[in-house]
């Protein structure tokens, strides 16, 4: 206990022994990288190596790390109260982010509900959707989602995510029988076919008089294959919820806050969803924190009906001390020239990854607003790829055929040089 305090002295071995990492093996994990500390664009490990981030912490950071506004935010609220009990009690920091949310959000949203994470924000936006339907004595009880979507890895939120070769296959006996429409075949940069929405409109068609809602992750399809797809897609699939009589669910828990290039990738598409689903971001990487937002006639039709109110609650529901980050991170945000900032990321991302196109096991490199991705024709070695990235000096995770960046919006020029060079590197000694 005694040398808790010292960094440098990370037990690696008791990790190893006792430490479940993200989808690792307890018995063969995968090698994990002791991290001392954080500090702008720079990850130090023990061993005294300093990475540069490309992960921004799994789309988290915007800002990097050890932020001087977002540790004031964090400080302070400390002094007052690290966290309430959000039944029957309120306090600023969430009405001030209630604020900034209903304002900065796709028109409509006015209603908020805070929640520990994404997955969680996910479960409670099918929640209002089943309960909105309920209230009108409707017996809409399935949604529709989309191939390759991911939606995260609580139950509900599995039964959404595709089903077929994703991490969630193994629970599929257990898991709720949803209903899945084709992954979009329109590319964001493709021309439009209207032909791409009948997949879609045929299942409404079919199903509309069960079916809740459509979830789907608006323009970038992240963790189910960093696909980029067309907006018009996205402005159909509202058009065509309006006329089945289906609610749309929003997930920009990865893609909000400037990701894609607009604010919310609901913009590429000037459309409002019923229900928007918020995480990752939001604290800029600070600590987990979720929203799901509603319209005023989602919530007043759930508040009206049988049971009178919304059910859910988690305990750390509306943490202050997340809350407070949360309003220095947005401050910092849209206090900021965010969209120079991606466009520039964008334009460098583009021309630095360009040339892993001239190599053979490169299937593809795409790049939309801070997201650049090269897809390989096969899947790569984690643990191998992994060690390669380090000892060039990167922090960057693949997974399957998938190596990508989504550095934080204040990665310098030399630093994505950096990290695209390596990228390179590591494909070329693949190829
Ligand atoms: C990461 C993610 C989730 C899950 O969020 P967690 O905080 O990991 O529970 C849900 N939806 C999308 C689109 C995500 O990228």
């Amino acid at each position: 206990m005694s040398n808790c305090n010292l960094p440098f002295d990370i037990d690696l071995d008791y990790d190893k022994q006792h430490i479940w990492h993200p989808y690792t093996s307890m018995t063969a994990p995968i090698p994990c990288y002791p991290v001392e500390s954080a500090n702008g664009c720079l990850i130090s490990l023990q061993s005294g190596e300093t990475l540069i981030d490309g992960m921004s912490s799994w789309w988290a950071c915007l800002f990097g790390y050890n932020v001087k506004e977002l540790n004031e935010a964090a400080t302070d609220q400390l002094s007052k109260m690290s966290h309430i009990m959000f039944g029957g009690l309120t306090h600023q920091p969430a009405v001030d982010l209630a604020k900034t949310l209903v304002e900065i959000t796709p028109t409509g949203l006015n209603k908020v509900f805070f929640s520990d994470s994404g997955s969680v924000a996910v479960e409670v936006a099918m929640k209002m959707a089943l309960q909105y339907w309920q209230s009108l004595g409707k017996a809409k009880t399935k949604f529709i989602a989309l191939k390759k979507g991911y939606h995260g890895d609580t139950f509900a939120a599995m039964s959404v995510t595709d089903p077929d070769g994703s991490m969630h296959e193994l629970y599929q006996d257990f898991v709720t029988k949803n209903i899945f429409t084709k992954q979009p075949s329109i590319a964001f940069e493709q021309s439009w076919q209207e032909s791409a929405m009948d997949d879609l409109t045929r299942l409404l068609k079919d199903n509309h008089t069960q079916v809740a809602a459509l979830i789907l992750e608006p323009i970038v399809q992240g963790a189910g294959g960093m696909h980029f797809y067309h907006p018009n897609y996205l402005k159909a699939a509202r058009a065509l919820c309006d006329e089945y009589g289906v609610l749309l669910i929003a997930d920009e828990i990865a893609t909000g806050f400037g990701r894609t290039g607009k604010l919310f990738a609901c913009e590429h598409a000037n459309i409002s969803p019923d229900i928007l689903c918020l995480g990752k971001a939001i604290t800029g990487g600070y600590m987990s924190f979720a929203a799901t937002l509603a319209t005023t006639q989602v919530a007043t039709t759930i508040s009206e009906g049988k049971a009178g109110v919304f059910m859910h609650g988690p305990t750390f529901m509306g943490n202050a001390l997340a809350c407070a980050v949360a309003n220095a991170n947005l401050k910092k945000l849209l206090t900021t020239d965010w969209q120079q900032l991606v466009s520039t990321l964008s334009e460098q991302l583009q021309n630095r990854l360009n040339r892993c196109k001239t190599l053979s096991n490169v299937n593809s490199v795409r790049v939309l607003g801070a997201i650049g991705v090269v897809e390989l024709n096969q899947a790569v070695n984690m643990v191998e790829i992994q060690k390669q990235f380090v000892d060039l000096g990167v922090w960057i995770r693949p997974f399957g055929k998938l190596i990508y960046l989504m550095p934080p919006y204040i990665a310098s020029e030399q630093q994505i040089n950096t990290l695209c060079d390596a990228i390179y590197q590591v494909c070329k000694n693949m190829d």
